[in-house]
């Protein structure tokens, strides 16, 4: 035999049997989306490499280490990372910006990151967005987290911690910065090798570090005092506090957390994070913020912006796995041209059944059916001889016979 061909490390098949949740998924991510007014975006999964150094930030990990890469007619093509970048390209090449604002965009898809694979961290994996164009007042990014929160919802995840914090515009942040590195720099060779480098390049992210060694020393009160200050301008300050306002009027429990920076370059101001409670441990499962800047920085007119994004192998990991759906009718009868035509005359009626294509036993077909639906159509000698049908309800192991004449009918009544 020849050798399996296995798929690639950090990818996965997502198979029939996890397919309803991942449907389940989608199809909510329409219907709350659309519910608010936001139109679904699909742009291309490769794009100019040049557009995420621009886009996603040349300081990040993601550009750096994290990127597929690859050279094609002399062109330097990136697999997306994630769709922020793609999404703006999109709106400033169709001139979205003469719309009438807000505009609304919302994305579904693969994106791709070069990441050591562990539990529900994949190279190929799937995030579900929004962005709002036009807006600089914090209505939108209000809006932005009562949307990521009615999403959650709709999942059935309703245990939900939300985290905000605002990073200030770029004159206020630079001067926070500048304390920042201040006061840090007496312990920078205690510091692990990623905040020496993030040091100079962008200091916010040195609040990011996960290593134990350099949060004890973030911990210190002369940092910390630096973190925990009030560093944002007044008009940053201003807008902070009406979010705020916003979220209280909405009845939107939050708490500002000083060291929530995101891992991405291009965010001003708000900035938020979503965690899930549901199955007991704390799980980040939002992520997003206001980038002003963005749009301007890949060429477009500048345009105020907010977004978010979720990665859905996280969210799938936290749903609760319901039952599979099943069909409405199966037939089972070892006549198939009988069969055959019932299918056929159901399918058309927009009933779901299917039949037995392998002439097995009658007992066998009945476990098939108990598996696959709702209902049993049992087509026997006597039934096709008199122009009838046997129902069975399954779940109830309750029959009936009725006229041929009357299935659709019966079936659209249960469906
Ligand atoms: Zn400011
Ligand atoms: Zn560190």
């Amino acid at each position: 035999m020849a050798e399996i061909i296995r798929v690639q490390k950090g990818t996965k098949d997502i198979l029939p049997a996890e397919i309803d949740l991942w449907h389940f998924m989608e199809e909510k991510a329409l219907e709350v989306f659309s519910n608010a007014g936001y139109k679904e975006i699909r742009t291309p999964i490769f794009e100019a490499t040049e557009l995420f150094a621009r886009g996603v930030g040349d300081t990040t990990d993601i550009v750096n280490k994290e990127m597929y890469t690859f050279e094609k007619s002399e062109r330097s093509l990136t697999l997306r990372p994630e769709n922020t970048a793609g999404v703006v390209r999109a709106f400033i090449e169709n001139g979205m910006h003469r719309l009438s604002a807000p505009i609304k965009l919302w994305y579904k898809g693969p994106m791709f990151r070069y990441e050591r694979p562990q539990a529900g961290r994949q190279r190929q994996f799937h995030q579900v967005g929004m962005e709002m164009f036009g807006i600089k007042d914090p209505a939108a990014d209000a809006e932005a987290i009562a949307l990521a929160i009615r999403y959650l919802n709709a999942l059935g995840l309703n245990d939900l911690d939300v985290e905000i914090n605002s990073l200030g515009c770029p004159e206020c942040r630079e001067e926070f910065k500048t304390k920042l590195k201040n006061v840090i720099r007496p312990y920078l060779n205690d510091l692990c090798e990623d905040c020496q480098k993030r040091f100079e390049k962008n200091p916010l992210r040195l609040l990011d570090c996960k290593v134990e060694s350099c949060k004890e020393i973030y911990a210190k009160p002369e940092i910390q005092e630096v973190i925990q200050s009030d560093f944002i301008c007044s008009e940053c300050s201003e807008h902070f506090t009406l979010l705020k306002t916003y979220l209280n009027d909405l009845g939107i429990k939050y708490s500002v957390n000083k060291l929530l920076v995101r891992g991405l370059d291009y965010y001003n101001r708000t900035v938020f994070e979503i965690k899930s409670n549901n199955l007991g441990s704390q799980n980040a499962v939002c992520g997003g913020g206001r980038y002003d800047s963005l749009v301007r920085n890949l060429g477009g007119q500048d345009t105020p912006a907010v977004g978010f994004a979720m990665g859905m192998e996280r969210l799938y990991s936290l749903m609760q796995q319901f039952p599979q759906k099943k069909l409405t009718a199966y037939i089972v009868s070892n006549e198939t041209s009988s069969a055959i035509k019932l299918v056929s005359d159901l399918r058309n009626n927009g009933i779901s059944c299917d039949f037995d294509m392998t002439n097995k036993k009658f007992t066998k077909q009945m476990e098939k059916a108990s598996k696959l639906a709702d209902y049993a159509l049992i087509l026997g000698e006597d039934e096709i001889k008199n122009n009838q049908i046997s129902i069975k309800n399954l779940a109830e192991s309750t029959q009936k016979t009725i006229s041929r004449d009357d299935i659709i009918s019966v079936l659209k009544q249960v469906n």
